[in-house]
């Protein structure tokens, strides 16, 4: 811990000196040298200046991933890209510890978190290795006379504009990059403002292993300047974007100049619904976890949680007990389980749901204030649990983002499923009972794109990850996900041979 605390403070990346944008397999500053500050969110102070990317810089990325797309990028056999993905693989792995270390300075979450995430970005990596092959197309029967042969093709689709948010840019960022060098398309990625470092610092790893510059480029900057002029760009083919629904409409709109195709990872409310036969000791720190992990900033935190009358108050007490013993903290600290908020906006966001829920009545059972003493500088709030909540309460509704739980009776598995349905979102949810029957009339019957009978939060990137409903659409990882960076042409021909 001390070793990698001490190298960290000689990183390039944390200094006063801007770093720029990664263009054409170069660090190089805005076109108008404006930056802008990072701050490490559990003390509050500047941690490093970026570049503040504007339509210009959008401009010469996605010039650069055209002429990348353009060139013998375009003929590296799915062999090829393959081996590199396994090169990639073994530098992300040797250099992981000081990406872990950049992510929990940049964006807050615990090093015990971050470091965690290891096992999960290998395999994504060793997963999209498998795919490069996965891109071929197929010859097809037809009804046509018998000199017609029909195909369909299938080829990288060009230019990706990937944009992602900050609450763990380390996985966002590996379920496009990945698609992308699976398939031979090449990507301008938009990093959050909060969270920019790791994307920088894998971008240069990327050449490290041998990937041609222009494929793989970073422009750091705000969302209402580089993100919106990314997803307006008329030579961008797809947008790839996780982040809020809110913002997504927004690209849904920018990306109508040329008729892009999205993937639309965003928000959620998801349910998690405890059945009074559930097996409690597994049932308590599950849905205590589901939402306070990574302090709530997790976009399948079952933020809703549904808890059969008879063991209201029994499980009520329990996951209390369970909230008071998470030890908050600055995520350096080997103990810590969960960090602070990402900035100042998203701790006035999250106090501002506490006290709407206080105004609409909801009992607060446990935490509900920003923490003070040593942690006074930085943007920390106690796991908060609110009971009695009623579906229709504002903290039942909307997508908080923070640690903040809303419990909800119920009476009977027909009531758990209307109330869980109740909501425009549709990304996770969970159920808890011992009931097989129960189990699938739950899976059959919440409208999300996963769900998690005795867990929450396992993602295996084989099997994949996506919403449905205003949680948006397309699936992370699976043995679909490439077809998200393919086009797909159908072939006629006619008497040769
Ligand atoms: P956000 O929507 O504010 O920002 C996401 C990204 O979009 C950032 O890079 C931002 O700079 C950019 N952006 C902002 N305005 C833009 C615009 N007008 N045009 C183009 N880009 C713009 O989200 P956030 O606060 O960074 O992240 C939290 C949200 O992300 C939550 O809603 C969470 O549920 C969601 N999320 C979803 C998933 C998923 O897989 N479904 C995963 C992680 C996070």
């Amino acid at each position: 811990m001390q070793t990698n605390t001490q190298s960290l403070i000689d990183h390039p990346f944390l200094s006063e000196a801007p770093k720029g944008h990664l263009i054409s397999g170069r660090m190089m500053p805005g076109q108008d040298n404006q930056v802008f500050d990072t701050v490490n969110p559990a003390t509050g102070k500047t941690i490093a200046r970026l570049a503040r990317g504007n339509a210009e810089d959008i401009n010469s990325a996605v010039n650069a991933a055209r002429v990348a797309f353009e060139g013998p990028w375009r003929n590296w056999t799915p062999y090829q890209r393959q081996a590199l993905l396994y090169r990639v693989h073994d530098l992300i792995d040797k250099h992981f510890d000081e990406l872990a270390l950049l992510e929990t300075l940049d964006m807050g979450a615990p090093l015990s978190r971050t470091k965690a995430f290891r096992g999960f970005i290998l395999q994504t990596i060793l997963h999209y290795a498998t795919q490069t092959s996965n891109t071929a197309g197929e010859t097809l029967p037809n009804s046509l006379s018998g000199s017609m042969t029909t195909l369909n093709l299938r080829s990288p689709a060009g230019v990706i504009g990937g944009i992602i948010p900050w609450n763990g840019p380390l996985i966002s960022q590996w379920w496009i990059l990945g698609g992308v060098l699976a398939t031979g398309c090449t990507v301008v990625l938009k990093p959050a403002e909060d969270a920019s470092l790791s994307v920088l610092r894998v971008a240069e790893l990327l050449l490290e292993a041998g990937l041609p510059e222009g494929v793989v480029n970073v422009v750091t900057g705000y969302g209402h300047e580089a993100g919106e002029a990314l997803a307006r760009h008329p030579d961008v083919d797809r947008i790839a974007f996780t982040g809020s629904t809110a913002t997504g409409r927004k690209v849904i709109e920018a990306s109508t100049s040329n008729i892009k195709r999205l993937q639309l990872e965003l928000g959620g409310k998801s349910p998690d619904i405890v059945f009074a036969d559930a097996d409690l000791d597994a049932a308590v720190p599950g849905a205590a976890m589901a939402v306070f992990s990574n302090s709530g900033q997790v976009c399948y935190a079952g933020s809703r949680l549904f808890v059969e009358r008879k063991i209201h108050d029994e499980f009520v007490e329990r996951i209390v007990a369970f909230g008071r013993n998470l030890k908050v903290g600055n995520g350096l600290e080997s103990d810590v389980q969960l960090g602070p908020l990402v900035s100042q906006k998203q701790l006035s966001r999250v106090l501002g749901y506490i006290e709407a829920a206080r105004d609409e009545g909801a009992v607060l059972s446990s935490g509900g204030e920003q923490l003070g003493g040593v942690l006074a500088n930085g943007y920390f709030v106690a796991p908060t649990i609110f009971s009695s909540v009623h579906n229709e309460m504002k903290i039942a509704r909307e997508e908080i983002f923070g640690p903040v739980l809303s419990i909800i009776p119920f009476d009977d598995a027909d009531q758990a499923l209307r109330l869980a349905n109740a909501t425009e979102y549709g990304l996770g949810g969970a159920v808890w009972t011992r009931s097989l029957s129960t189990a699938m009339k739950m899976v059959h019957g919440i409208r999300s794109g996963t769900l998690w009978v005795n867990c929450y939060g396992v993602i295996d990137p084989a099997v994949g990850f996506g919403g449905t409903r205003a949680s948006g659409y397309g699936v992370k990882g699976g043995p679909h996900h490439v077809d998200a960076f393919l086009d797909r042409k159908s072939v006629y021909i006619n008497g040769l041979g």
